[in-house]
């Protein structure tokens, strides 16, 4: 045994005998003689009680006993901190038992954290870069900043659980022994349940309350489930005072979690939420060209830039997209043109795709902000200001609305599809050289965006 070994070991005897004067005999029998002094780390004798239910009696009958005694012979300069027996059983301070406890074997990762949920696959931009850098931050540092709990919060298939598993990835990788435990919070209720069925409750509490990182996704499934919020309010409090980190994603702001207990919710303030917003035109523009990168996918940018006109809501809907588009050209052996993705982009917003919005409206609305008149647009005219028109009405035809080269042709005074292919070239290089131009586009693209979802 080693220095460090008697010391804490002659440390709790002194301890236990100081008790046998503060307490009844049944009590010191009962509560006191089956701990295990295991080790002094941070100034904390670190005492292993033989179950959770013990340890809670401990701290809410004798908290202060404990306290005074261990303070007396230590000249106040030692707390205490309790740890479960992993067995549930008293064990044998030993050697081999001192050695196993600080030299411990890498832990696997668990086996429900997805691999692939990285925070290098996760595309930063304004509306999730606060969300992002705090989870970094938490990841770095477990349990040792202000960020606990750590609540994500934000609407559907915005990357909270993608978020939350890089959280736990990262953790993995740069501490491989840090017991990481992710959950829904759906399985948290059914582990409690099923513990509660098998009486086994103690195995549950512990198989928690040992994490040094607790992961939960989807607290908003609490709602209503009191005797599992109980659980997890326990669970929560012996986590945080002792320093574990939590980090936990929601639906809303945890303060308007309806079917939450208020004390659940005061004790998540103590922390730090952050929110995801639902992505803005560029940050899907970048989405969607890492995922159809991440899919082998080469896609026209005006293609990218449809879809992303599209579906605004969410990420998941635009990966779906994507995979969907893949999905179809391999399966119908076609190539990936507008015209399919167009029919992929209706079947997924289904009605809230506008059929209505035809080229016609586009050239009204090119009318308007370039003050031409619609028949001039469709018409002969070579004047320089009615031919660019014609061509932005060409060009945002193809971007908006996916129409055929033919059609476009057809519809802008009987042109054939090269002129098209032109009119869409030379306003794409405009774009980049010509403010007006650009703004043009823009201002069209907004308000025809509009009517279209
Ligand atoms: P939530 O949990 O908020 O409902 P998810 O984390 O499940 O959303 O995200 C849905 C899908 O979108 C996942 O496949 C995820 O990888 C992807 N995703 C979400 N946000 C991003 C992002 N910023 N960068 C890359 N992929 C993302
Ligand atoms: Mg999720």
């Amino acid at each position: 045994m080693d220095k460090n070994n008697i010391t804490y070991v002659s440390l709790w005897e002194s301890a236990y005998e100081k008790l046998k004067g503060l307490l009844p005999g049944h009590a010191l029998n009962t509560w006191f003689e089956p701990l295990v002094p295991v080790a002094i780390t941070n100034d904390e004798l670190v005492l292993e009680a033989p179950n959770q239910f013990s340890y809670e009696w401990i701290d809410s009958h004798y908290k202060s006993n404990l306290k005074e005694a261990i303070g007396v012979v230590s000249n106040n300069s030692i707390t205490y901190r309790f740890i479960v027996s992993a067995n549930g059983q008293k064990k044998q301070i030993e050697e081999s038992n001192v050695f196993v406890k600080t030299k411990k074997q890498p832990l696997p990762p668990p086996v429900n954290l997805n691999k692939s949920y990285m925070f290098e696959s996760f595309i930063q931009g304004s509306n999730n870069e606060f969300a992002k850098s705090a989870s970094e931050s938490v990841s770095d540092s477990p349990g040792k900043n202000s960020f606990n709990p750590l609540i994500i919060y934000g609407g559907v298939g915005l990357g909270k659980t993608h978020l939350l598993h890089s959280i736990g990835n990262k953790i993995h990788q740069n501490n491989p022994n840090s017991k990481i435990v992710i959950v829904t919070s759906e399985k948290f209720t059914l582990d409690f349940v099923n513990s509660l069925r098998k009486n086994r409750t103690i195995e549950f509490a512990q198989q928690y309350r040992n994490a040094d990182v607790l992961l939960i996704d989807d607290i908003q499934f609490f709602r209503g489930k009191e005797q599992t919020q109980e659980q997890f309010f326990h669970t929560f409090n012996v986590l945080q005072q002792s320093g574990k980190q939590i980090v936990m994603t929601a639906d809303k702001y945890p303060g308007e979690m309806k079917g939450l207990q208020e004390r659940l919710l005061s004790r998540f303030e103590s922390g730090l939420s952050v929110d995801i917003q639902p992505p803005n035109f560029e940050i899907r523009i970048a989405i969607l060209l890492e995922k159809a990168e991440q899919n082998g996918m080469v896609l026209d940018y005006n293609v990218i830039e449809f879809i992303a006109r599209h579906i605004k809501k969410n990420v998941r809907d635009l990966e779906g997209a994507i995979i969907r588009i893949l999905a179809k050209s391999s399966l119908l052996n076609k190539e990936i043109d507008f015209q399919l993705v167009k029919e992929v982009i209706r079947e997924r917003i289904g009605s809230s795709f506008s059929p209505e919005l035809s080229i016609e409206d586009v050239v009204k609305k090119v009318s308007e902000i370039c003050n031409i008149s619609e028949t001039e647009i469709v018409g002969k005219s070579r004047k320089m200001e009615v031919a660019e028109a014609r061509q932005l009405g060409m060009y945002l035809s193809r971007n908006i609305l996916g129409t055929s080269l033919a059609n476009i042709g057809v519809y802008f005074g009987g042109r054939d599809h090269s002129t098209v292919i032109h009119a869409v070239k030379t306003i794409d290089e405009k774009i980049l050289k010509i403010e007006k131009i650009r703004k043009q586009v823009d201002i069209i693209k907004q308000e025809l965006d509009f009517s279209l979802i």
